[in-house]
């Protein structure tokens, strides 16, 4: 689904991805691990367009990213979902307000929006919460805020950027789960971001180890765990 092949990415005169190939497959949940500065980020907004790589391949769905055009772009952009360390609610917005911005963006009929925002309302578990603003939520609640915008244009990917950085142990378990339960119900490749292991533990079926923009470690993650 994912296909990188030897991309590397400049900054200038600063490499900071070296020679990058990964396959990430449809279903799974995909966890790029490493330090604060060893290229995760740059990375993850390679694999939806919004950085541009400077060599190498990246194919999604067989679609070269940078081969797109504006449009072609913008059309891809709809099927890739994104979430946030600081979840980006917009605060004089209610939660039902902040779920539907996508679909409104897209010109989707108000009835279409609101069956879908009621249903993921629901699968994120904030029936309760519909009609208060982001100041009156907790962090994870936020969150699910997030997740749930994230999927209301039915994207196949949900790429995800340090989204439990911000959060308790606890609360970030009940995310992860969450997020997992997504990838089952909704048979939507995860990519997350993170620098704690403890998160790679808990969700990702593989995991790949970058340190400098290189890659140091990439496997399923129980054989990563078992090396010193
Ligand atoms: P991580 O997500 O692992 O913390 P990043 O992908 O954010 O790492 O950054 C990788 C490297 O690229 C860092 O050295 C960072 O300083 C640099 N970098 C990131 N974004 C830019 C940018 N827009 N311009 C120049 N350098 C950048
Ligand atoms: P209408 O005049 O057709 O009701 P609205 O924009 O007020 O137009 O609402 C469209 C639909 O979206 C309504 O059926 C309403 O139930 C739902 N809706 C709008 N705002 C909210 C909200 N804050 N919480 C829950 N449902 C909402």
């Amino acid at each position: 689904m994912i296909n990188i092949k030897n991309l590397n990415k400049y900054y200038g005169d600063t490499k900071v991805l070296n020679n990058i190939s990964i396959e990430i497959d449809s279903g799974e949940i995909f966890a790029i691990v490493g330090h604060s500065g060893a290229g995760k980020s740059t990375l993850l907004r390679c694999i939806n367009g919004l950085e541009v790589y400077s060599e190498g391949s990246l194919k999604v769905h067989n679609k070269e990213i940078k081969n797109l055009s504006k449009e072609q772009l913008r059309e891809f952009r709809k099927d890739i979902g994104m979430i946030f360390q600081h979840f980006s609610l917009i605060q004089r917005k209610t939660v039902y307000e902040n779920i539907a911005l996508p679909m409104e963006l897209w010109g989707y009929e108000k009835k279409e929006i609101n069956k879908k925002v009621k249903e993921l309302v629901n699968l994120v578990g904030l029936e309760e919460k519909i009609d208060v603003y982001p100041s009156q939520l907790s962090g994870g609640q936020k969150q699910r805020v997030a997740i749930a915008r994230a999927l209301t244009l039915d994207p196949d990917i949900l790429l995800s950027d340090e989204a439990t950085s911000a959060l308790d142990p606890n609360t970030t378990t009940s995310i992860l789960n969450l997020l997992k339960e997504i990838n089952k119900k909704l048979n939507i490749t995860i990519v997350l971001v993170t620098h704690e292991m403890e998160v790679v533990k808990q969700i990702a079926q593989k995991a790949l180890l970058l340190e400098h923009g290189n890659i140091i470690g990439l496997d399923v993650t129980e054989e990563l765990f078992l090396k010193p």
